[in-house]
């Protein structure tokens, strides 16, 4: 009976101690997502088709933001879309309160 009762109280020590745990980790390790991503992605033409080289236009939106891709690399996309795109991302503030470079993404 003992080892029961020791039992069930170690499970629910060791389940308060997991869960505040990770309720600090969740309130520091917080990454804050990119909003702009979603944004870029529905400013490209949406086809999907990997002219770009990425696996779809989720794949370039990714890419862009991780300064690995150009928004340039995006073929079917209109002279007029691009410029569009290109004005936005100089005004377009990340969670951080920075721009993307325009430079190493056109
Ligand atoms: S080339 Fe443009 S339309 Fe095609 S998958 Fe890449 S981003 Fe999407």
């Amino acid at each position: 009976m003992e080892a029961i009762i020791f039992s069930t109280i170690l499970m629910l020590g060791l389940g308060l101690l997991f869960g505040l745990i990770l309720g600090i980790s969740d309130k520091f390790l917080y990454v804050k997502p990119d909003e702009r991503m979603a944004t870029f992605r529905s400013m490209l033409p949406g086809i999907n088709c990997g002219a770009c080289g990425q696996p779809g236009c989720d794949g370039l939106t990714a890419a862009v933001f991780e300064y690995k891709g150009k928004i340039t690399d995006c073929r079917p996309m209109k002279p007029d879309q691009r410029e569009k795109i290109k004005e936005w991302i100089k005004t377009a503030e990340g969670p951080d309160g920075t721009t993307l470079d325009l430079s190493k993404i056109t």
